[in-house]
């Protein structure tokens, strides 16, 4: 069992039912005796599984009979040091309606105050540092109960019982004002400032925010100038979900998600309206929307009374700031003002980014109110597993047993800062679930910090091929026992991993399993102009691949030509020498060359930018796709997508539109995933496929892709509880070598790679490493 509120739960219900018995924790989980007749003790067990709290989750249930004790009362079972290490220790957990109800009623001594909370929500994560979890192991350790407060917390009958960080004005956090003088209480200037046109810095539950009127387009676009960000949108807070439809298409799975416990922000198709400034989002059909998910996010938004922009305290791609001397510092140059408070962030935790595609989760970032519940795995690990992850949106991965805890989103590992987020977000999980890894998991790229990292532990190490994490990630995500189920074709693309080969691959048809792959087909390989270089600038990319496309004779008339012409040669005779320009078989920088070509853009703010752009682009009306090839080459096939490039280049040129240019790109990569797919399953028999990698973060390919796939009867595994971005590479990592050490234990090798293996494909004869 995992989740929150169970015990007084089972208190409640044993009482009820007049039994007599125990409730408690252990290493296990919940454990509870019950003694009584059996007809209760039968009814009793009906309404454990059948009308559990709403946070709780359970696995499994087994019953065992028991000595009669002769026990009068039914008594909760202290929690014993060490003896619940990760039972208790949850998610945060959105403010609950009766919360909500508290804080409006003038007769409740929580009216209007903003940490009000219960057994059933409030900061679990975010505060708490050490286990078992307990009051004096939180961040509200140095706050001390009232008569009140700890009544209501002692009362197995109250709503609030053994809620760790109960609290009421009289004993616990105050809000504080920091910002220009006036009158009021801290939340009616923090009102005031919004309303006024400011930028106002607030301290959350996992870091502080930076908000203003979503409305106002002076101070959007003043916050966007101040924080360095270009063009990146920002997501929006809502009082409730009425406002929210006012701006947004919110079907029914997507206001499960918006009103859910987790309050993750969910991407919502945009309404054709003028309530929101063109610069939250520019030019994107797509609006980030979330609701209040805390006291003080309702108060506020209840005080303002209409929507404010809610986006993560940081300048540029820097970590959020969660220490209040550090955002004092560090967000004083953005903020007109700070509202913040005396209850401190442990851990910082940003907001989660959700899509949902054909009714289900399709995670962006799964942080704040997903992290640390544990996903079950379909192979446990004989022996405890750190899987590091990769390098950018990183997450870490620890897994005991079949339980892996993927940790909250570090952001890009790509400086001090990170790095310590990262190290210090290890030592927090080993402790809170007290699991010591043996086995160490990570990349093969030699540059990622985390590889570097990793190699440096005194553990067994198993390195694991980006793609096939990707891909593995996908088969525990959907909880999918190859070694029962045989291994899928894995389609995973995204903007780069290193290659089992040391080229950079990111358009990767494998046959895979938990323990192995064959790479059976890719992206026909191409230089990246300049590197790192081309990632920021897609124009390179075009040129590269248009100069392939055309053999070295491209249209001048083409505009991304034209636009460029000043290095345009240049960077043509780099990609020819193969100067400063690695090769690379990624689809995400086929996507970046083609929405140059479209003219959606030559150089990016952010990661992805040109992709996401160019999706937006396509007429999802528009079915026909271009003629693409796959090429086999004795050794599997290849994609030539430099013919793909052609085709756009020439529609361009004839003048047809480029929202019907980009949805032909679109259904054209889309069939090239099907057919690569009904390659492998001739030359394997294999029916089961499964799509990773940040390209599907793509809904319209994503979409296209399954139908096809669908269509010729694949079944089609996408993710659900994880990104199919990097954020999700750690889980696979994880998932790869828990099934390792199930396979030959690793024990004694200090160094093990995930392994291409050459059984599947046969005739095929793909290639490996
Ligand atoms: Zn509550
Ligand atoms: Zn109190
Ligand atoms: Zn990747």
């Amino acid at each position: 069992m995992q989740g929150v509120g169970f015990r007084p739960f089972v208190y409640g219900l044993a009482t009820r039912l007049g039994l007599a018995g125990v409730v408690g924790n252990d290493e296990r989980g919940v454990f509870i005796e019950v003694e009584g007749g059996s007809a209760p003790v039968e009814e009793f067990l009906a309404a454990l599984t059948g009308d559990p709290p709403p946070l709780a989750v359970i696995e499994r249930i087994s019953t065992a009979p028991a000595p009669v004790t002769g026990r009068g009362t039914f008594v909760i079972a202290p929690s014993a040091a060490g003896g619940d290490r990760h039972a208790l220790v949850s998610p945060d957990v959105a403010t609950c309606d009766a919360c909500v109800r508290d804080l409006s009623d003038p007769a409740d001594r929580r009216c209007g105050y903003a940490f009000t909370n219960c057994t059933g929500c409030g900061p679990r994560f975010t505060i708490v540092r050490d286990v078992p979890y307990d009051r004096a192991t939180t961040t509200m350790a140095g706050f001390r109960m009232c008569a009140d407060c700890a009544r209501e917390y002692h009362d197995p009958g109250d709503r609030r019982f053994h809620a760790q960080p109960v609290c009421c004005p009289a004993c616990g956090p105050l809000l504080r004002f920091v910002g220009p003088e006036g009158p009021g209480d801290p939340l009616a200037r923090a009102v005031r400032l919004l309303r006024e046109g400011g930028v106002l810095a607030v301290k959350g539950l996992g870091g502080y925010h930076l908000a203003a009127l979503a409305a106002d387009e002076p101070a959007v676009a003043a916050l966007r100038s101040r924080k360095h960000r270009e063009d990146k949108p920002f997501a929006v807070m809502t009082g409730d979900l009425a406002a929210a439809r006012r701006l947004c298409v919110v079907d029914p799975a997507e206001e499960r998600l918006l009103t859910g416990p987790a309050r993750p922000v969910v991407l919502l198709r945009r309404l054709d309206d003028l309530l929101v400034a063109p610069s939250v989002a520019p030019g994107n059909r797509w609006l980030g929307v979330l609701l209040p998910y805390t006291p003080l996010h309702h108060l506020l938004l209840r005080g303002v009374g209409e929507p404010i922009v809610l986006t993560s305290g940081n300048v540029s791609d820097e970590p959020i700031a969660y220490r209040d001397d550090d955002a004092l510092e560090r967000l004083g140059g953005i903020a007109d003002a700070f509202l913040t408070h005396d209850r401190p962030i442990h851990i910082r935790t940003d907001d989660s980014v959700v899509r949902v595609f054909r009714g289900r989760d399709l995670p962006i970032r799964r942080s704040r109110g997903y992290v640390p519940h544990p996903l079950p795995l379909a192979v446990a690990a004989a022996r405890p597993v750190l899987a590091c992850g990769a390098e950018l949106k990183h997450t870490f991965c620890l897994v005991k047993g079949d339980r892996a805890f993927v940790s909250h989103h570090i952001g890009d590992l790509e400086n001090y800062e990170t790095l310590r987020s990262f190290t210090e977000g290890v030592e927090h999980f080993r402790r809170l679930f007290d699991i010591t890894p043996e086995i160490v998991a990570h990349d093969l790229h030699p540059d990622y910090l985390s590889t570097k990292w990793a190699l440096d532990q005194d553990a067994d190490l198993v390195g694991v091929q980006h793609h096939h994490a990707h891909i593995a990630s996908c088969l525990a995500d959907n909880g999918v026992d190859c070694t029962v189920a045989g291994p899928v074709a894995g389609v995973a693309f995204d903007g780069l991993g290193y290659g089992a080969d040391g080229t950079l691959w990111g358009g990767e048809f494998l046959v895979a399993d938990l323990t192995g792959f064959e790479r059976a087909g890719h992206l026909a390989p191409v230089p990246m102009p300049g590197g790192v270089t081309a990632i920021r600038q897609p124009w390179r990319m075009a040129a590269a691949y248009l100069d392939l496309a055309y053999d070295g004779d491209v249209p001048e008339d083409l505009d991304v030509v034209r636009r460029n012409a000043g290095q345009w040669a240049a960077v043509v005779a780099l990609a020819r020498r193969g100067v400063n320009s690695p090769l690379t078989s990624s689809m995400g920088r086929l996507f970046d060359a083609v929405a140059a070509v479209a003219g959606v853009r030559d150089a990016i703010t952010y990661e992805g930018q040109a992709a996401v752009e160019f999706e937006q682009l396509a007429d999802p009306g528009v079915d026909d796709a271009y003629p693409c090839r796959l090429v086999e080459t004795g050794a599997g096939f290849t994609v030539p997508g430099a013919e793909l490039v052609r085709a756009v280049a020439d529609d361009l040129r004839a003048g047809v539109p480029r929202d019907v240019v980009a949805a032909r790109f679109h259904n054209a990569v889309a069939r090239v995933v099907a057919d690569g797919c009904a390659l492998i399953r001739t030359a394997c028999g294999l029916s089961t496929v499964a799509l990773s990698g940040g390209v599907f973060q793509n809904l319209l390919l994503l979409g296209r892709a399954v139908t096809l796939l669908e269509e010729r009867g694949f079944t089609v595994l996408t993710h659900h509880r994880v990104p199919p971005n990097d954020g999700g590479v750690s889980l696979g990592q994880a998932a790869v070598a828990a099934a390792m050490a199930a396979n030959s234990p690793i024990s004694g090798v200090r160094r093990e790679l995930s392994q291409a293996r050459h059984t599947w494909l046969g005739g095929m004869s793909a290639t490996g490493t």
